[in-house]
């Protein structure tokens, strides 16, 4: 396994628990993963980045090998993992699940150091805690911006959660403040849901640039933090900007990242098209419908281990059904979900019609907090199922 956030962690876990006698290693390119979801609240600071790191001693207590360097290249003819440092591993199945990289040619002028003056926050750690301090340090009266890409990229609801959580902060420390979303798309996930939280709880303060009234961000400039988009120049106090992203360079390196920059997989085993004998996972992965979060992740390392033991008893994997749960803060207490379900179908997960279902608009106040409270619960099982 290389990679251990939500979907390889999952998967290591889920091979041990499928077969104790199988000799899993989990490569992790570090001592403790930082999680994403709740990234928001840690912004708005209404969360500790403490709470967001998760060590590996619980994947070490189950049996798991952990190798807390990153991997840093595949050979898929002699099938070897070589680790940063130079041990080789050898495999049978090789499961990659990288996350994401930031495509850093995608904006002009932003790059690596381009993101410690504009944050991307993207990642956990600490580009989502600088985001944090500058805007704490923002003065009130301030305008903070957030460039957001076009589709696919990691977690489609979570610029606008973040966006309102942002919003939240500035009312309630910085009232004279504006947020300014600048967009490189036209609709977007769970778009009702959110305009009628900002309409409620921060009218006024939220202004939403969609693609097809110039949101798209084409150039920045860090030396004097500014957005430059084909119809205007921003000149923000704080600049949070979310690049396009592509998988993270180890799936280049091993061959299953195609011109898109994603990894096409088949939808059964997750097996690469490009490489056989290497399965991927999560955010790195072309999943058809099914979208880049961490529920999806760690129920695609579920389903991939079961796949992986079948391959390795040379059975046929069996096709199953993937759920994915996805909730989304609009304020402290005003959550909301989203449930959907994918199933392999010609040669990709799709949600087949009808199976979707939404939280209802105009729900009373004590629904969006018990749903607030219901996405803690979730934060709180998924990661203990899985690191705990
Ligand atoms: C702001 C924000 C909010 C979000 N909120 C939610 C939410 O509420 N609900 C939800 O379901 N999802 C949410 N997500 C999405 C979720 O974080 C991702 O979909 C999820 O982390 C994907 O899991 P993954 O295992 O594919 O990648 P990751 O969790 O990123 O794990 C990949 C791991 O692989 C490691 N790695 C990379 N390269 C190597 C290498 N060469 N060798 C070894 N290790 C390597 C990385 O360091 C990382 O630890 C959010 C994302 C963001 C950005």
């Amino acid at each position: 396994m290389v990679g251990g956030g939500f979907a390889g962690a999952a998967c290591a876990r889920a091979l041990r628990r499928l077969d104790p006698n199988l000799q899993v290693t989990l490569v992790t390119g570090g001592k403790m993963f930082s999680a994403c979801p709740f990234n928001g609240s840690v912004i708005a600071g209404l969360r500790e980045p403490a709470q967001q790191d998760f060590a590996y001693d619980g994947i070490a207590a189950s049996g798991v090998t952990v190798a807390t360097v990153a991997a840093d290249s595949v050979d898929a003819g002699s099938r070897t993992v070589t680790l940063a440092g130079g041990d080789k591993l050898p495999y049978d199945r090789l499961v990659i699940a990288p996350g994401v990289a930031m495509n850093w040619t995608a904006i002009a002028g932003y790059s690596e150091a381009a993101a410690e003056r504009m944050p991307h926050a993207w990642t956990g750690g600490p580009q989502t805690v600088l985001l944090r301090r500058q805007l704490e340090a923002m003065a009130d009266g301030g305008l903070v911006v957030i460039a957001v890409p076009a589709t696919p990229y990691r977690c489609p609801p979570a610029p606008y959660e973040r966006a309102s959580l942002i919003a939240h902060y500035l009312k309630t420390t910085k009232p004279k403040s504006k947020l300014l979303i600048l967009d490189a798309k036209d609709n977007y996930s769970k778009q009702t849901l959110f305009e009628e939280a900002w309409a409620a709880l921060y009218p006024g303060l939220i202004e939403w640039v969609p693609l097809g009234k110039g949101g798209n961000v084409t150039a920045v400039d860090p030396a004097t933090l500014t957005v430059k988009t084909d119809f205007e120049d921003h000149k923000p106090a704080v600049a949070n900007v979310i690049p396009p992203q592509k998988a993270a360079p180890i799936a280049l390196r091993a061959g299953v990242a195609d011109r898109t920059g994603w990894c096409p997989i088949e939808p059964v085993a997750f097996e690469s098209t490009l490489q056989p004998g290497i399965h991927v996972l999560g955010d790195a992965a072309l999943m058809g419908a099914m979208p880049k979060a961490a529920h999806a992740a760690a129920e695609q390392g579920k389903v991939c281990a079961a796949a992986v033991v079948a391959k390795l008893r040379e059975r046929a994997p069996s096709e199953v059904q993937l759920d994915n749960v996805c909730y989304s803060l609009a304020g402290p207490s005003w959550g909301f979900l989203e449930t959907n379900s994918y199933r392999p179908e010609n040669g990709q997960l799709l949600a087949p019609p009808g199976v979707v279902k939404v939280s209802p608009l105009a729900a009373p106040a004590s629904l969006r907090e018990e749903q607030a409270r219901a996405d803690e619960a979730w934060f709180a099982t998924i990661t203990i199922e899985i690191f705990g």
